[in-house]
């Protein structure tokens, strides 16, 4: 790993903030019930343990695999599960853990998969919201930060596999 191509946008402090307020939000929102997290894998793992340790209601926990249609600037949309959600969330107030909202696409699919399952509500907790390449609408309800543009590795976002383990936000210089 090449460190010296890493640009800190993030700290582990500035994050760790943003989480316990955003979980402090999503507490009050679902204060009457209980908040079934659906985290997408790979990328919301570390902001899943860390979120759901900040959320002081009930919660339940799933994860969804999903591979996404990749970087290419022609968006076909295309999302496929690569696996299978292990929550039944028929009837259930559904929080989706994303670690990066950036065309949508990847959401947009996800949120259809969701409905499809029976959810009685599902809102979007992102970690990071990347509104420039937004390419369809979709409805991020919490964000922790809003990044204007930039490829970015570290808790949980890799590039090819690696830097998800690095506790900050970095910006990839390629
Ligand atoms: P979207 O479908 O919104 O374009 O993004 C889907 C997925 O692409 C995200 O869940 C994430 O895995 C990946 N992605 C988007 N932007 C970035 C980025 O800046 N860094 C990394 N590592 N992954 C990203």
């Amino acid at each position: 790993m090449r460190m010296s191509e890493l640009i800190e946008v993030l700290s582990k402090e500035e994050i760790a903030k943003s989480v316990t307020e955003v979980g402090a939000v999503i507490s009050h929102d679902y204060r009457n019930g209980t908040v079934a997290m659906v985290g997408a894998l790979k990328g919301a793992f570390i902001f899943m343990a860390d979120l759901a340790r900040a959320i002081t209601v009930p919660v339940q926990i799933g994860f969804l695999g999903i591979s996404s249609y990749g970087k290419s600037s022609e968006s076909s949309g295309t999302a496929t599960i690569t696996k299978e959600l292990d929550l039944d969330v028929a009837g259930m107030d559904v929080l989706v853990v994303e670690d990066i909202v950036d065309t949508g696409l990847t959401l947009g699919f996800i949120m259809d998969y969701l409905k499809s399952k029976g959810a009685r509500s599902v809102k979007v907790c992102a970690f990071l919201n990347k509104k420039e390449r937004r390419s369809i609408e979709v409805q991020v309800d919490y964000a922790c930060h809003t990044i204007p543009e930039g490829f970015l590795v570290g808790y949980g976002l890799d590039y090819a596999e690696d830097y998800r383990h690095l506790p900050g936000i970095y910006h990839l210089k390629m």
